[in-house]
């Protein structure tokens, strides 16, 4: 996974107008108030990354002008090039979003793919798609690193 597109917790709080969650001394991990926060924050990013998405797509049908100088359509085609491959990342992150709000739905939410401990409420807060805890996480990306040599 690149590290360049990852959230930023403060952000992502900010974005969904949510503080960090407090849990009480002897709250339940993921019960109903800690996944409405989290319901909450998923759809707040889905939904800035949507309006994203759409902005582009307005702001390239606009721009399609024509350009009668073959270099300023060349500059237009890879500006738009790029903005279409930062849309395609977006759309991945909306769907990734998705399921996780349905994971949410279905209770299975914020716990470790591959060993079952909690995920952890301050990560989910910086990353609410995650779905290993710190430590698998940390060795799936040793073995990637790894395999790539
Ligand atoms: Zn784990």
């Amino acid at each position: 996974m690149p590290t360049g597109n990852e959230p930023k917790s403060l952000g992502l709080l900010a974005l969904a107008g949510l503080q960090p969650y407090q849990p009480g001394a002897d709250e339940e991990y993921m019960n109903e108030a800690q996944t409405e926060h989290f319901r909450l924050l998923l759809k707040a990013w889905r939904n800035q990354l949507r309006e994203e998405v759409d902005r582009t797509v307005t702001h390239m049908k606009d721009e399609a002008a024509n350009f009668p100088d073959p270099v300023d359509r060349a500059a237009q085609e890879e500006e738009f090039s790029l903005e279409l491959r930062t849309r395609d990342r977006e759309r991945k992150l909306i769907k990734k979003i998705e399921k996780t709000l349905k994971r949410i739905e279905e209770d299975d939410f914020g716990f470790c793919d591959q060993c079952g401990i909690e995920i952890g409420i301050r990560r989910l807060e910086a990353r609410p798609t995650a779905d290993l805890c710190i430590d698998c996480k940390t060795m799936a990306e040793i073995k990637e690193k790894q395999l790539q040599g």
